[in-house]
């Protein structure tokens, strides 16, 4: 049998913190869950299985990955606070299948960390390696399910209530880096995951709509009120899964980098239009190094069929490529 998650059930949690005297460092964004069914919403809306790795950001005391342990082949997680360590190490002493990382994600080398974890994975269940999956390994015990399985049918998932401070950083590195990341599943602000999925015209929508959406397809699977916490937050929170496009799948455009200029100038005085804005980007500039003029800027809107009075929150993605390739 697979080890139950235990730090949600009654006193437990309170127990713990009391126990090391933790107090929450409000610099780290520490809420800590306090509400089994999250957890379960989470592991659920992440669709975890025995040949996955699973990446956890900011572990806290090790509730949430409590639940990833019990689901997932393999768990690296990534922990800033180091007082959190010591509890971390009686929290998870149950499961042989996870590895505590010290340290700040934005500095990790996440590419190498997936390469030896992944590998490490399949050659475990190659191996049949009940033992990495949670379950003890018996000698002559029956096979387990994913004996046959290889490198390739590993999925690397990343799972995490994020720190509220640093939401948007981390999934832009783990989305812009491309990571051989399949799926994101992360708790966050409600109003940051609203914005996620924001279709155009909205009052939510801008350059973090379309950055999400050019690498990933955004669902919001739960919202979950302050008192699932503690501390409690001053806002709702959202779980988002996002479905990561392989390159291949995403909106084709000659220069990402480009289109990413142009969405950025056009967002930074939204209430412009588009022609102004982009003659006055900071960032956008035509191969010979100076800006364009309101004559190219209106004679490419021309050409992709756009009025000269639009301004870039009315364009979605498509334009968005079509504009920066004509440009
Ligand atoms: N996973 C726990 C839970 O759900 O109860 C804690 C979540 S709490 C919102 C965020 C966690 O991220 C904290 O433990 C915090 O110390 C950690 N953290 C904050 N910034 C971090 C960073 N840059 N790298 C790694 N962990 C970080």
């Amino acid at each position: 049998m697979r080890n139950e998650p235990w730090l949600l059930k009654p006193q437990k949690t309170k127990e713990i913190l009391q126990r090391y005297g933790i107090r929450m460092q409000k610099k780290f964004g520490q809420n800590f869950l306090i509400d089994a069914h999250v957890p379960e919403k989470i592991v659920a809306a992440a669709d975890i299985t025995g040949t996955d790795f699973v990446i956890e950001i900011g572990p806290g005391i090790g509730t949430l990955t409590q639940y990833l342990c019990q689901a997932a082949g393999s768990v690296a997680t990534v922990e800033i606070d180091r007082h959190l360590l010591p509890v971390l190490e009686e929290t998870l002493a149950d499961w042989d299948n996870v590895e505590v990382i010290s340290g700040d994600v934005m500095k990790l080398d996440l590419a190498a960390l997936i390469e030896a974890k992944t590998a490490e994975l399949a050659a475990a269940l190659q191996a049949g390696a009940g033992g990495i999956t949670g379950e003890p390994a018996e000698a002559g015990a029956a096979e387990p399910a994913v004996s046959d399985a290889g490198a390739s049918s590993v999925s690397v998932k990343v799972v995490a209530n994020l720190p509220y401070y640093i939401t948007t950083p981390i999934l832009m590195k783990l989305l812009e880096e491309e990571l051989p990341i399949d799926s994101i599943t992360v708790m966050i602000q409600k109003e940051v995951a609203d914005r996620m999925q924001a279709a155009p015209g909205t009052a939510a929508y801008g350059a973090l709509s379309l950055a999400v959406q050019y690498y990933a397809e955004p669902k919001l699977s739960a919202i979950v009120p302050p008192n699932c916490f503690v501390p409690r937050p001053n806002v709702e929170s959202a779980v988002i899964h996002l479905a990561r496009r392989a390159p291949a799948e995403r909106i084709q455009v000659q220069d990402s980098g480009k289109m990413f200029a142009i969405i950025k100038a056009a967002f930074a005085q939204r209430r412009k239009t588009l022609v102004n804005a982009l003659r006055n980007a900071a960032d956008l500039r035509k191969e010979d190094g100076t800006s364009y003029s309101r004559e190219e800027a209106e004679q490419a809107l021309t050409a992709c069929g756009f009025p000269l009075t639009i301004r870039g929150e009315a364009l979605g993605l498509q334009e968005f490529a079509k504009l920066s390739d004509i440009l």
